[in-house]
Parts: structure tokens; sequence; C-alpha cells
């Protein structure tokens, strides 16, 4: 099974772009165009998510401990990348999962 296939209809709707978009498993997660069914990265990719962002944070933490003249770019530059390295790693790594997010 790829895991560009929707959990629900089993049919290959997503694309890279749609996947990393869709999410963790915390957020609402892109309809499949097909079935309707909200789809999200399910548990592997919410892990190294949260394991991502928690080492990155060290690193802003210990740049800024060691505060060299640079330091601003080196934070800047973790930000960003817990903004995108996970939605990479989610357009091409993990299976999709339906959202077991409850709407109100
Ligand atoms: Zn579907």
């Amino acid at each position: 099974m790829s895991i560009y296939t929707c959990p629900h209809c089993g049919e290959k709707t997503f694309n890279p772009l749609t996947k990393a978009l869709a999410g963790q498993m915390n957020s609402k997660g892109k309809a499949c165009p097909k079935c309707g069914t909200r789809c999200v990265n399910g548990e592997g990719a919410t892990i190294f998510n949260a394991m991502y962002c928690l080492a990155a944070f060290i690193l802003v933490v210990i740049t800024y401990l060691k505060a060299p003249y640079y330091e601003v770019f080196i934070v800047a530059g973790l930000l960003l990348s817990m903004v995108i390295v996970p939605r990479l790693v989610n357009a091409f790594c993990f299976k999709m999962k339906e959202s077991i997010r409850i709407e109100i």
C-alpha cells in the first residue's frame, strides 16, 4: 500500500504536496478528494514532529546560552526548519490515517 493511499476508500488520492499539508494527528487534516474523509499523517509523523521540535528547541536554547554573534541566524534557521522539516518528512514518509479529531 502506498503512503499516498486514502486509509478510508483505499484510492491513491494524495500526493506529496497534499500529504505535507494534511498535518499531523492533532490537525484537522485534508479531505480525500474521492470519499471526503479527512486524513492526517499518522503516529510515525506525529512522533517525528514532536521529537524534531524538541531537538530544535534544545538547539535554540544551547545557541542562546552560548550566544555567538551570529546566534540570530542560527535561531531563525532552526525555527524555520521546525516548520519546513516535518512537512518535508510528511510529504515523503509515513502512512496516512483517518482524522480522529471531533469537529464541534
Ligand atoms: Zn478516500
